[in-house]
């Protein structure tokens, strides 16, 4: 199943809920069923899907419901808290302080708008007063250099990179070297999204991370990932410690919905989503409004 649809699945069950003449113990359970099925094909932990089930069951107590409740809404209410609390890792990620150096790496699947996403994470610090930096390590990309030196010229963000140096590593420890001597407060760490090999990738990433020492990994991620890219987070995660995520293109169709696994592959908060191919399309992520249009 690609993970945009765990989204519809959750919201056809409650539909079909809400569809229901009367509500009782089976209607929920087919429900809950239903719902829990779209979160173990996502690959969600089943720990959190039996959790959330069970959670769920005690809210809805139907011998202690008085006739009259509106067991609708409370169902309702008792899967948007569950799907609140899957999108809460329990301990917030690294959070760069203004005017000390932090250096944050930026992972993620090519076409996933990493490089897009730096900027915009640039930007979004710069307009608060930082002072930000861009570090363009992917040398496997043709063009990743001149799409960040653009971006970063017409948000006047200071860059790194080159085009014929084609060690991905030299690049980043070098551009890191030089933007903390500028004293930078911010400075952020683009990488390849793909290589000729998977495991040349991967050992790619673990060695800018060694170079970089980055205080924040951010994995970027497709709000329409498929299962295939799923596979490709938690190779990520394998190779460099993951601390936070962002999900761009929820200005799109999906709903986001793979928001869950990713949180819950890397036991890291979603920080900011994307919503346009604009700078200033950013905006930090809110996980009610997010769990709401899920449901929607
Ligand atoms: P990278 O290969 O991961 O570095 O991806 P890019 O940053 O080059 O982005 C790939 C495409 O996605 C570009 O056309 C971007 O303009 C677009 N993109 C990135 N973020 C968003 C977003 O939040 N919304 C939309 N609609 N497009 C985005």
């Amino acid at each position: 199943m690609v993970l945009a649809e765990i989204s519809g699945s959750i919201s056809r069950a409650l539909q079909q809920m809400n569809n229901a003449t009367v509500i009782d113990e089976k209607v929920l359970n087919d429900c809950l069923n239903e719902i829990s099925r779209a979160l173990l094909q996502a690959d969600v932990q089943f720990s959190m899907v039996r959790d959330m089930q069970t959670n769920i069951k005690n809210i809805v107590n139907f011998d202690e419901l008085a006739a009259g409740h509106n067991k609708r809404r409370i169902i309702q209410q008792a899967v948007s808290n569950e799907l609140c609390k899957m999108l809460d890792p329990g301990k917030p990620s690294f959070t760069p302080k203004k005017g000390k150096t932090s250096v944050i790496m930026f992972v993620g699947l090519q076409g996933s708008g990493k490089t897009t996403t730096c900027t915009k994470y640039a930007y979004y610090h710069q307009k608060k007063g930082w002072k930000p930096a861009l570090v363009c390590a992917d040398t496997f990309r043709a063009g990743a250099f001149d799409q960040l030196k653009q971006n970063a010229t017409k948000a006047k963000i200071p860059f790194y990179g080159s085009y014929i140096e084609s060690d991905p590593v030299k690049i980043a420890g070098e551009g890191v070297e030089r933007f903390k001597k500028e004293n930078c407060d911010l400075i952020i760490v683009d990488t390849s999204g793909r290589h000729k090999q998977e495991a040349a990738l991967f050992e790619e990433m673990r060695q800018v991370a060694e170079v970089t020492k980055p205080d924040l990994v951010i994995f970027v991620m497709d709000s329409s990932i498929g299962q295939a890219a799923f596979d490709q987070a938690q190779a990520f995660k394998q190779s460099v410690a993951v601390g936070a995520v962002i999900i761009t293109k929820m200005d799109g169709h999906a709903k986001g919905g793979g928001a869950l696994s990713a949180v819950a592959t890397t036991k890291s908060p979603v920080i900011f989503i994307g919503t346009g191919e604009h700078m200033d399309e950013f905006e930090v992520f809110d996980v009610e409004p997010f769990v709401r249009r899920l449901l929607g």
